[in-house]
C-alpha cells in the first residue's frame, strides 16, 4: 500500500468550499480519503461539493461555538473516527492602525477570533474523535512570518496559529497526535487576487506592477496554484511525516520575506 494511500481514512476539511481548501478535499479524495468538507457558505459548498465522491458537506460557521458543538455531535454520531483534520479556513481584510471608526476594533477582533479562536475550538471539539496517530494541519501563512503594514490582524492571527500549533504538538505528542502548520506565499484563490487588487488600488498601482514584485521576490517566480499546496497537506497527513510535529512549512516557490 502506497503511504499517500487513505482508503476508508476520514479527512475533516474546513474552507472547503473554495480556493486552498477545495483543492485539499480534491486531492484527499484522489487519494482515497472520505472527507467531511465544512464551510460557512452554503451556497458554494453546494456547488463545490456537488461533483465529489465520498464526500459529505456540512454548513457550519466555526466562529460560532454551538454549530461547532453540533458538528462534533453530527461526527460522533456517525462513529466517524478522524485520521486528519485540516484547519484550513481563514478570512482577510486590512485593518490600519489609524482607521479610529467604530467598529474597527471589533473588526480586529472578530478577524482573531474567527482565524484563530475558531481554529482552537474545532480542534478542542473533535479531540475525542482523532485517532491514535492523527495528523492536525493548520493552515497559517507566509504573512504568519513576517510583519505587514494594514494587515496587522490578519498577520497576529497567522503568526497565532503557529504558536497554538507548536503548542498542540506538545500537547498531543504523547498521544502520537502530531500537528503541524502550513504557510503558503501567494495562491490564485478568488480570495487573494481580490486582496491582491485592493491593495494595489490602495497603493495607486496597478496590478501587474505589484504581482510582478511578488514575483520577483520569489526563486520561482510563478504564481502559485492552490492545487500547489495540497500535496504539502497530503505528506503531512501520511506515515511518511510521522517524525514531524510542532512544524511550519513554508509552500511558497521560495518567496523571501523582509
Ligand atoms: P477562500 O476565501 O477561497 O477560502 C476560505 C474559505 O473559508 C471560504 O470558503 C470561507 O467561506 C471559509 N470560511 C472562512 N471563515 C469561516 C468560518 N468561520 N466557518 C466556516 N468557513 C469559513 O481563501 P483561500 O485563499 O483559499 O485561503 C484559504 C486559507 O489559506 C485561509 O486560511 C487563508 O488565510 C490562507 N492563505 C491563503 C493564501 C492565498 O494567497 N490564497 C496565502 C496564505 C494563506
Amino acid at each position: 500500500m502506497s503511504s499517500l494511500d487513505f482508503s476508508g481514512l476520514s479527512v475533516v476539511v474546513t474552507g472547503a468550499a473554495s480556493g486552498i481548501g477545495l483543492a485539499v478535499a480534491r486531492a484527499f479524495i484522489e487519494h482515497g480519503a472520505c472527507v467531511e468538507m465544512v464551510d460557512k457558505d452554503a451556497a458554494a459548498l453546494k456547488e463545490a461539493s456537488g461533483q465529489l465522491a465520498r464526500i459529505t458537506s456540512h454548513v457550519v460557521d466555526l466562529s460560532q461555538p454551538d454549530q461547532v458543538a453540533s458538528f462534533a455531535h453530527c461526527l460522533q454520531e456517525r462513529g466517524i473516527r478522524i485520521h486528519a483534520l485540516i484547519n484550513n479556513a481563514g478570512i482577510e481584510y486590512p485593518t490600519p492602525l489609524d482607521d479610529d471608526s467604530l467598529g474597527a476594533a471589533q473588526r480586529w477582533a472578530a478577524l482573531l477570533h474567527n482565524n484563530v479562536t475558531s481554529m482552537y475550538l474545532l480542534t478542542r471539539a473533535l479531540f475525542p474523535l482523532f485517532r491514535q496517530d492523527a495528523s492536525i494541519i493548520n493552515q497559517s501563512s507566509i504573512w504568519g512570518k513576517t510583519g505587514v503594514a494594514d494587515f496587522s490582524a490578519y498577520v497576529a492571527s497567522k503568526h497565532a496559529v503557529i504558536g497554538l500549533t507548536r503548542s498542540l504538538a506538545w500537547e498531543l505528542g504523547k498521544r502520537r497526535i502530531r500537528v503541524n502548520a502550513v504557510c503558503p506565499g501567494w495562491v490564485r484563490t478568488d480570495t487573494a487576487m481580490r486582496s491582491l487588487k485592493n491593495i494595489s488600488d490602495y497603493m495607486g498601482r496597478s496590478e501587474v506592477e505589484v504581482l510582478n514584485e511578488i514575483l520577483a521576490r520569489q526563486a520561482i517566480p510563478e504564481l502559485l496554484e492552490p492545487a500547489d499546496i495540497a500535496g504539502t497537506f497530503l505528506f503531512l497527513a501520511s506515515p511518511l511525516a510521522r517524525a514531524i510535529t510542532g512544524q511550519t512549512i513554508v509552500v511558497s516557490n521560495g518567496e523571501v520575506m523582509s
